[in-house]
């Protein structure tokens, strides 16, 4: 197994003179793997202190750095990788791997809310239970993972709810897929992995892409400077099930003839809608002018997904196919809604 450290909270210490200046990640893989003796007999690992960042500062090429070292040490037999990185990011960083990295074999995210000179710092936890994930053979298939307080997550739903809860991690939609006891991970449903969707990134070429949000009473203004901005693609977080005030539709409708613009819900939980309503504005109104359905995809995991997409030379309708691709990852086939 290999454990690739990127930084944050679970590798965050002071420099040892002072608490004066705030804790900074100075952790590598080695520190944090030999900090928790357990670990060795779970598996035997290989460390790599891969970056040493907050996770705020973690970019898409870094990802696809990561993701092409994964797969590399997948090729030369490892059977699972732990990824341990700031929890700020998690949400979108595993969902970039789980599109990234094109093999069966486990890939567990995780971190810590609190740092090591803290009482009671759930680093060491939630990296023996991240290991652990990774040695079963029940993650197999699963796509990535994000162990965190000794709950599974996929990286397909989870999303950070809590600015210091330990507990901080949560799946609205579908809750966790599992969870550790006494040492063991129990898998209590299994969402086929994304492995099926090639996606072939060169490091450093990724189209901006930008998120907007909507809100009570604001103009959508910004809507209007996207394109202009440089900007290669847009998600809309809009409300509820896909909604935007009336004024903003010709705004979006004219983007969307230039660039792909995916409607998503600001909500967090649930799936955009196809067809309810249809006033204007509405998701009928907005999906019938061009906007891209995010389905289940939240506003960030759907912009890491077109940027991805954008990055692999996708045009419109290869962006609209991976988007349903990714959404019917989750459909059983006898149960998916029949075809229109
Ligand atoms: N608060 C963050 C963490 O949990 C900092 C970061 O994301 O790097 O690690």
């Amino acid at each position: 197994m290999t454990v690739f450290s990127l930084g944050g909270t679970i590798a965050s210490t002071s420099d040892g003179r002072s608490a004066a200046g705030g804790v900074t990640p100075r952790l590598g893989a080695r520190e944090l793997v030999e900090a928790v003796p357990q670990i060795q007999e779970v598996a035997e690992l290989e460390a790599v202190a891969f970056r040493q960042t907050a996770s705020g500062d973690l970019t898409l090429p870094d990802l696809v750095a990561l993701a092409a070292e994964i797969t590399r040490r997948f090729e030369q037999g490892v059977h699972g990788v732990v990824v341990t990185q700031g929890t700020d990011t998690i949400e979108e960083t595993s969902f970039a791997l789980d599109l990234l990295v094109a093999s069966d074999r486990p890939v567990v995210v995780t971190g810590a809310m609190r740092n090591p000179t803290l009482a009671g710092p759930d680093g060491p936890a939630n990296l023996l239970a991240a290991v652990q994930v990774a040695a079963a053979p029940s993650a197999v298939g699963l796509g990535t993972l994000v162990v965190f307080n000794d709950e599974v997550h996929a990286a397909r739903f989870v999303r950070k709810t809590h600015t210091s809860s330990p507990a901080t991690f949560r799946s609205v939609t579908v809750g966790p897929v599992g969870w550790i006891v006494e040492g063991r991970p129990r898998i209590a449903f299994r969402l086929p992995a994304l492995a099926g969707v090639p996606y072939r990134v060169a490091e450093g070429a990724v189209p901006p892409v930008a998120l907007l949000t909507s809100a009570l009473g604001d103009d959508s203004r910004l809507v209007g400077h996207v394109a202009a901005s440089g900007y290669s693609g847009l998600v809309l977080e809009a409300f509820g099930g896909g909604h935007v005030p009336a004024h903003v539709v010709p705004a979006l409708e004219e983007l969307a003839a230039r660039l792909p613009v995916v409607l998503a819900s600001r909500t967090g939980g649930g799936e955009v809608l196809r067809q309810t309503y249809g006033f204007p504005g509405s998701e009928r109104d907005l999906l019938s002018r061009g906007l891209v359905p995010a389905g289940f995809l939240d506003g960030r995991k759907a912009r890491i997904l077109l940027s991805i997409l954008l990055a692999s030379g996708r045009d419109l309708d290869g962006v609209r196919t991976a988007f349903d691709e990714v959404n019917d990852s989750v459909s059983l086939p006898d149960t998916a809604p029949a075809a229109r």
